[in-house]
């Protein structure tokens, strides 16, 4: 079975490709040819995965995967979410935790959690996979791996940060490891 991939982004096809197996052939928009660029302009981490997943399912007619990732605040109303990659600058992780950091000074209420939602579309519509990891922020950065705003995310039952973290463990726990569990549940049972 093939699978489509919304994303340019070689690396993240090689990884679903590796977590499917052989059964599956995953592809991404660059094998297709899809070079336009698809508007993310959805409200929520669900519409924007649909977004990406429906478009991709109707130029081509294969079964396509659109994703949706980011960091929600409680004390903050969820923010940085949908806008977690440019909350402060375009994907500079940097200026976007110092944002953050900022909203958040002296707010004692540190709750936060990642969240990934998946969307599968196919001849029968969509379906969603949603995972979350729970965890706390710091006030300042800690640790050099990962991306994004793992330096200030420490999550439930650790002491330490996703930053400080091997990628091999943070990818055991991930909400991005959750929802895709999810969807695997769901194509191998209706397969
Ligand atoms: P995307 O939808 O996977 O591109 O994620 C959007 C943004 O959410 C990223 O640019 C990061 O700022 C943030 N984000 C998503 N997942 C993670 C993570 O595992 N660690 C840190 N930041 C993340």
């Amino acid at each position: 079975m093939e699978l489509l991939v919304a994303t340019h982004n070689l690396h993240k096809k090689e990884e679903i490709q590796q977590i499917l197996g052989n059964e599956f052939t995953v592809k991404s928009l660059t094998d297709y040819n899809i070079h336009e660029e698809i508007i993310e302009d959805g409200d929520s981490f669900n519409a924007n995965a649909l977004i990406k997943a429906k478009y991709c399912f109707e130029k081509t007619g294969i079964p396509s995967l659109g994703d949706d990732s980011g960091l929600a605040v409680e004390s903050l109303d969820g923010r940085p979410g949908i806008f977690s990659a440019r909350y402060a600058g375009d994907h500079d992780f940097a200026k976007n935790i110092a944002k953050v950091l900022e909203e958040m000074t002296g707010i004692e209420n540190r709750k936060a959690y990642f969240i990934t939602v998946l969307c599968y579309y196919d001849e029968n519509g969509p379906q969603y996979f949603e995972g979350k990891v729970h965890g706390n922020l710091l006030t300042e950065n800690k640790g050099f791996k990962g991306f994004g705003y793992d330096p200030i995310f420490v999550p439930q039952g650790y002491d330490y940060t996703f930053a400080e973290m091997d990628p091999e463990n943070k990818n055991k726990i991930s909400h991005r490891k959750q929802a895709i569990d999810l969807f695997l549940k769901f194509l191998f049972k209706s397969k």
